[in-house]
């Protein structure tokens, strides 16, 4: 009998007992590979005995100050250091506990920019299908998974939903990649004039696509196009790097391989690699001059704002990734194991697509290679996967099936940016054989 909600109701997972570097061990012993990093959220695996020194330093020295009364030392080192690394113009750090509570923030954020800056009739948002920004109520408006809204779309702020950038099913045979990413930006700029060009306050995008896809890379020119779109009715562009920032697909912030430089952004997951809860907003200094000249005041604020254990923790982890040159061995890593993906699965009879970029990976399974007919979602083909895959002791994050009824399922693979080639190779023909297996039952 658990006292503990779990997310599934109806079954007890099994008991995480202890991990280290690459492994996970639960209770009774086993022992997993972990390909996803949680959900991409292991940077730097675990255990990293750097990062439990920084934190066993921090607590004997300070674990709690509410920010309404003070600062700490270790949260402005750790707003200099994000801010040593972000893009351009980007001047200060909002650091909150987690993913949602960054989406959650920049979007009012950017709303009270707006109200500041005196044009409050900015009240709605653009963002895209098939996305995913966060589970709390305005991070869910945003997001563009059908199966996660439905419950709840009757109590979500407006927003409009566009299409994502997904070549493999939505690219058409006569447009090259730069055409079908213009045809999108010009998507964008049709639903922005349709709301009224003064009337939305931004448009929300991951920089790559995560969980609701599988790891969806935009085709070269799509961001600088879908820039160009927000500059010309002042709209700002808001870039979701939870999941897909702080190295994960081989540079600091995914957006610098775009050539785009977001008005806020948001970071999580790999920033404190697991060690303990952590988000931030990084925002562009005119936005916080115009606060700051306005009102003087962000209305909005958690009680664990700027947590002094969660910033140690994740000081730690940025200033390791920095020193050991991670990001540029996820980059070129991250090359051999799509390399690696495509040898094992890219003629496979239902693995529809392979794509990612560095440590960043999806497979997209389906019924027929042919067609790219999804699986049917009745045979819940990715939670099998899941179930088999840790029998084999392979933690990977297969999601899909349900979503908007058209898309294959997928898995996705994320493993911590210390992952050998030995460690990518058996990730590689473990998944192989799942997938083999799963798939040949459901065919
Ligand atoms: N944004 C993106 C792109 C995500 O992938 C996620 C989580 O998967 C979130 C936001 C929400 O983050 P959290 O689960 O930490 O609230």
């Amino acid at each position: 009998m658990t006292h503990v909600f779990h997310r599934h109701l109806r079954q007890t997972p099994p008991v995480a007992a202890s991990a280290q570097g690459m492994f996970i061990r639960d209770a009774e012993g086993r022992e997993y590979l972990d390909a996803s990093g949680g959900a991409a959220v292991s940077s730097l695996g675990h255990g990293h005995p750097e990062v439990m020194a920084a934190m066993h330093a921090q607590i004997d020295t300070l674990a709690y100050a509410h920010t309404s009364f003070f600062t700490s030392e270790v949260a402005e080192q750790l707003a200099d250091e994000l801010i040593g690394g972000a893009p351009e113009g980007m001047s200060h750090v909002y650091l909150v506990s987690g993913g949602s509570e960054a989406v959650e923030s920049a979007l009012k954020m950017a709303r009270q920019y707006f109200v500041e800056v005196g044009q409050p009739q900015r009240t709605h948002f653009i963002a895209r299908r098939q996305s995913y920004h966060g589970n709390t109520l305005g991070a869910l408006a945003v997001g563009g998974n059908a199966w996660r809204r439905e419950p709840f779309a009757p109590i979500l702020v407006p927003a409009t939903h566009v299409a994502p950038c997904y070549p493999y099913r939505e690219q058409r045979a006569d447009e090259s990649a730069e055409q079908y990413g213009l045809r999108l930006a010009d998507e964008l700029e049709a639903a922005i004039v349709a709301q009224g060009a003064d009337r939305v306050i931004a448009f929300v995008a991951e920089t790559v696509g995560g969980a609701t896809a599988g790891v969806l890379t935009p085709v070269p020119g799509y961001f600088k196009a879908v820039r160009a779109v927000c500059d010309k009715y002042g709209v700002l562009l808001i870039l979701d790097e939870v999941m897909c920032g702080m190295g994960r697909t081989g540079s600091l912030h995914a957006c610098e391989q775009e050539g785009v430089v977001p008005d806020l952004m948001t970071i999580a997951k790999g920033l404190g690699g697991g060690y303990q809860p952590i988000g931030a907003v990084l925002a562009q200094r005119r936005i916080v001059e115009a606060m700051s000249k306005g009102s003087g005041f962000f209305q909005h604020g958690h009680t664990y704002l700027g947590h002094p254990m969660a910033c140690a923790a994740a000081l730690a982890v940025q200033q390791v990734i920095r020193r050991d040159g991670l990001v540029a061995k996820v980059r070129d890593d991250g090359m051999a194991f799509g390399a690696m993906l495509a040898e094992a699965l890219g003629d496979h009879p239902h693995v529809g697509d392979i794509r990612g970029r560095g440590f960043f990976w999806g497979v997209e399974l389906v019924a027929d290679r042919a067609s790219k007919q999804p699986f049917d979602p009745a045979l819940a083909v990715n939670a099998c996967l899941k179930k088999d895959a840790m029998a084999r002791g392979l933690l990977c994050y297969p999601f899909g099936g349900t979503v908007d009824g058209r898309q294959g399922e997928h898995v996705l693979l994320a493993p911590p940016y210390i992952a050998t080639r030995d460690h990518l190779h058996e990730i590689v023909a473990r998944l192989a054989a799942s997938v083999d297996a799963v798939t040949r039952s459901a065919a």
